[in-house]
């Protein structure tokens, strides 16, 4: 597997490429802005866009979402609670963002659940419900690695006050990272990458979401 990070938009969003070489096949997660440098990048490697995974469904991750499906035909997938917010500003933030600004994009091909395997190539990637920062936000796990979305950053979490979010549940979802069994390279939303034991020994946030830490 190679992962391509692109840092794309306004707010610095993290756009990856997951790439399988033996096929030449590559999904991308999170079409945050700049269709056209992530379509060029693409062609320059000889890869095919099979897949377009959202972790979830703020402006932020999917401006340059209908470009992309326009030019590759690639599916896109996406938690089902998370659907409604691809046609409506409101919940995917764009109003808030530039005031009376429109974010609508077409209904996703495929509404994804916990469990759920996404396949590039001969990669496999889980899907996990990390309900909290959005009410459908979602990770994907393969192989040591984690795309966090804007669940988990680097010595961070993300926000719970918009629209679906959830601290408790979000405090949950941090839980449920931090009990994975070994440790994972993390691809945040945001920021740097970073690695799950960073996360469980220096990130505040997953330190109290362990049960003793409220005695
Ligand atoms: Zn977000
Ligand atoms: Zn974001």
């Amino acid at each position: 597997m190679t992962i391509l990070t692109f840092i794309v938009g306004a707010v610095q969003t993290n756009c990856y490429f997951v790439i399988d070489e033996k096929t030449s096949r590559c999904a991308v997660i999170d079409p945050g802005a700049e269709a056209r440098r992530i379509i060029n990048k693409a062609a320059e490697r000889g890869l095919t866009i099979s897949q377009i995974l959202l972790t979830h469904s703020h402006f932020d991750h999917m401006l340059a979402l209908e470009e992309l499906r326009r030019v590759t035909g690639a599916p896109l997938a996406i938690h089902r609670l998370d659907a409604p917010a691809l046609t409506n500003s409101e919940i995917n933030c764009m109003r808030r963002f530039i005031s009376g600004a429109e974010l609508n994009c077409r209904q996703a091909e495929r509404l994804i659940e916990h469990g759920d395997i996404i396949e590039i190539g001969e990669i496999n990637l889980t899907v996990m419900h990390t309900p909290g920062h959005t009410i459908g936000s979602v990770c994907y796990l393969s192989d040591g690695v984690i795309f966090s979305g804007d669940t988990l950053f680097r010595d961070g979490i993300g926000r719970y006050d918009l629209w679906g979010g959830d601290y408790s549940a979000l405090c949950e979802s941090l839980a449920s990272l931090r009990d994975l069994d070994g440790d994972y390279r993390v691809y945040p939303g945001h920021g740097s990458t970073t690695s799950l034991s960073h996360e469980r020994a220096n990130n505040p946030y997953l330190a109290m979401s362990q049960p003793d830490a409220w005695m």
